[in-house]
């Protein structure tokens, strides 16, 4: 029978896990993440209004600063060196996308490494390929391993196929299953849109994550019987079923491929909540650090 693995159960957990450890802290001591948005992108506003939520309900504090649209690169670099030199901020997270005008990765590299809770600056990045703990790992790779772990799959020795090759997915995901230890150890291919004959290779893998943008990409054909299939796409396609005349879908054909998988994320509710769950422990991490 097909385990689904459920992300919203899991990341409650962890949520409330976090909640018992900062409601041991002195209510002047607790982490505090700062989150940023530049403009009005209603994806953003709603994550960032999630984030900010899930830091309350923790008893953290989840501050956010809006900026205009038309806000310089130059500007955005001056809100971030203030919140990199404020002892009382521990975590900064800006939310992507940014304007066109703007860099992401410049602006992720200017956010201080020890307070980058996103995981997605050079340094952090790099700690990750050294295997250094003290690095933060971008939030929805760190989300899966950990879905893997609390529903105790095992990846050492196997083959991991990561659909994707982004810096926020992809990338990350792969390198945390290279690293040493039992929830890592695997033998790891990625693909991406230049990957000839796809299908001949993610039919390879014991656990497939698939992390491309692209509804209901990867279909039983791509699948192999018995794989732990991880969802992370989250794509809005018509139903006409709906009130709201959308539904949410992943990247993989959930009704195709979850009679032939072991176990599988759904979509929504499977990766999705993780990401914020991460972010939050990573929040509680930086203010760890901060106080060695
Ligand atoms: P992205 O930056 O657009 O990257 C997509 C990747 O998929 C690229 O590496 C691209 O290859 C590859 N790709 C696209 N079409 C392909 C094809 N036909 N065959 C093989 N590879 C293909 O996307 P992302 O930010 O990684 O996000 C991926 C999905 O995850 C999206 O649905 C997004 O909404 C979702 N997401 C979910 C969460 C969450 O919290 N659950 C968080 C982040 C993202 P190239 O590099 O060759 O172009």
């Amino acid at each position: 029978m097909t385990t689904i693995i459920d992300g919203n159960a899991i990341a409650g957990q962890i949520i409330e896990e976090l909640r018992v450890e900062v409601s041991a802290l002195p209510e002047n001591e607790r982490p505090c993440i700062h989150l940023v948005r530049v403009g009005e992108d209603p994806a953003s506003v709603s994550y960032v209004k999630k984030k900010q939520d899930t830091a309350a309900k923790i008893g953290m504090k989840g501050l956010v600063t809006v900026l205009p649209e038309a806000t310089t690169q130059a500007e955005l670099f001056a809100l971030l060196a203030k919140l990199n030199a404020d002892p009382s901020v521990h975590g900064i997270l800006v939310q992507a996308p940014l304007p066109k005008h703007m860099s992401e990765r410049e602006t992720f590299n200017f956010i201080s490494p020890k307070k980058d809770v996103d995981g997605l600056n050079a340094a952090s990045v790099g700690k990750i390929v050294q295997d250094d703990e003290s690095g933060f790992a971008s939030c929805t790779p760190s989300g899966i391993v950990e879905l893997l772990k609390r529903t105790n799959v095992k990846t050492a020795g196997k083959h991991v196929v990561v659909l994707g090759r982004s810096l926020l997915v992809g990338k990350p995901a792969a390198l945390l299953m290279l690293q040493k230890g039992p929830f890592a150890d695997a033998t790891v291919t990625v693909c991406h849109s230049r990957t000839q004959d796809l299908p001949s290779v993610t039919r390879q893998a014991d656990i497939l994550i698939a992390a491309i943008g692209k509804p209901r990409f990867v279909t039983r054909n791509m699948v192999k019987e018995g794989a732990v299939v991880i969802d992370v796409g989250i794509n809005r396609i018509a139903d006409a079923s709906r009130k709201t005349g959308t539904r949410l879908v992943g990247d993989v054909d959930y009704d195709e491929v979850m009679p032939i998988a072991s176990a599988i994320t759904p979509v929504p509710g499977g990766v999705g909540p993780m990401t914020v769950a991460m972010l939050m422990k990573n929040t509680l991490k930086a203010w760890k650090i901060s106080r060695c």
